[in-house]
């Protein structure tokens, strides 16, 4: 998979589009996807610049959920900010990456993805669900490099 328009069809991303959208219905919390080719650094330093450079570290609960993926490097990582981070533990992240990782190992990109949403949704909406007047404070599309 040495191609980033190889990695996810166009109908794969609208479905993780809309697996976050709908995951964001129960919880203000903000789940982005950032995928890229490759990365030189160590793949969490850069999930973290990434994490920065799209101001997920901005929101108004520090309750905004990275799952990145570098292609080329078949690695991912999955990261929450603070207020998230505080709740849930390393169990939580733990567990979620194994799901992400069953998926990718037998080459269901987007049913990893998709998983990964949906847990870190689950997690969100149970420790900051939706109030009334909580908007999108990040966007729903997959970001790419
Ligand atoms: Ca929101
Ligand atoms: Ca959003």
């Amino acid at each position: 998979m040495s191609n980033l328009e190889d990695f996810l069809t166009s109908k794969e991303e609208e479905e993780i589009v809309e697996a976050i959208r709908i995951a964001e219905c129960d919880t203000s919390g903000e789940i982005r996807v950032h995928i890229e080719r490759n990365c030189n650094i160590d793949v969490y330093e850069r999930a973290l610049d990434v994490f920065h450079i799209l101001k997920m570290d901005n929101t108004k609960q520090q309750n905004g959920v990275l799952i990145y993926v570098a292609v080329d490097n078949k690695s991912f990582v999955i990261f929450g900010d603070h207020g998230i981070n505080n709740i849930v533990g390393t169990d939580f992240w733990n567990s979620t990456r194994d799901k992400i990782a069953s998926q990718f190992k037998v080459g269901n990109f987007k049913q990893g993805i998709i998983d990964g949403v949906t847990e870190a949704g689950k997690a969100l909406s149970k420790h900051f669900p939706w109030e009334h007047g909580d908007h999108d404070e990040l966007d729903n599309t997959i970001s790419k490099a």
